[in-house]
């Protein structure tokens, strides 16, 4: 008489099913022998990570920081023109493409004689998009940019909708590369 009862695996491929049946001695019955088991491959890499800690393959956020490439796709930005005001024209292209309708703009003349509209109010609720970076390919005029920024945790809804101010103005960005931009 087994502690197991076993047989052959139908595939005949020589595997053992292992049935657990009444028959088992008691410390198995409690899986305390997989459990110890469990605990010393725990306690195996615990004791290797604390040996050779550059070894394990995460980095001590927020300390160190990964580098990301050049096209990562993080927060919008608009950019501006010399003068200060914003590139977009109001053309509602990037509106149009978003596959998240997240993008809500209201246009209005602009004094400029040379251009058409320029935006009254721009929003991005930055809760509903999905950084896909379609906005930014559609841009006929080189507006809308992706930052590298991916830090966007906040406590309220309301600190998600990004305006045109915050868009256009964020000294975190100063100085920092262009980010995601189509055909680069
Ligand atoms: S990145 Fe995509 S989802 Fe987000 S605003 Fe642009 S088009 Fe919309
Ligand atoms: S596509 Fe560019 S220019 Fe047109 S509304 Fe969007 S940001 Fe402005």
């Amino acid at each position: 008489m087994t502690h197991h009862d076993a047989h052959q695996h139908p595939a005949g491929q020589g595997k053992e099913v292992r049935r657990f049946t009444s028959e088992m001695r008691f410390p198995e019955l409690l899986y305390l022998v997989e459990i110890i088991k469990g605990l010393g491959v725990t306690l195996r890499h615990l004791l290797h990570n604390l040996l050779s800690p550059s070894s394990m393959p995460v980095i001590s956020y927020p300390e160190e920081r990964r580098p990301y490439g050049l096209l990562f796709r993080g927060r919008h930005y608009i950019r501006a023109r010399e003068d200060g005001t914003p590139r977009c024209v109001a053309c509602m292209m990037c509106a149009t493409v978003c596959p998240a309708r997240c993008i809500t703009i209201t246009a209005e003349e602009s004094p400029d004689g040379s251009i058409e509209k320029r935006p009254k109010s721009f929003t991005i609720d930055g809760l509903r998009c999905v950084m896909c970076g379609f906005c930014v390919d559609a841009c006929p005029a080189e507006a809308i940019y992706m930052s590298g920024e991916y830090e966007m945790a906040e406590y309220t809804r309301e600190e998600c909708v990004w305006d045109l101010d915050f868009l256009m103005n964020r000294p975190s960005l100063k100085g920092a590369p262009p980010g995601y931009r189509p055909l680069e």
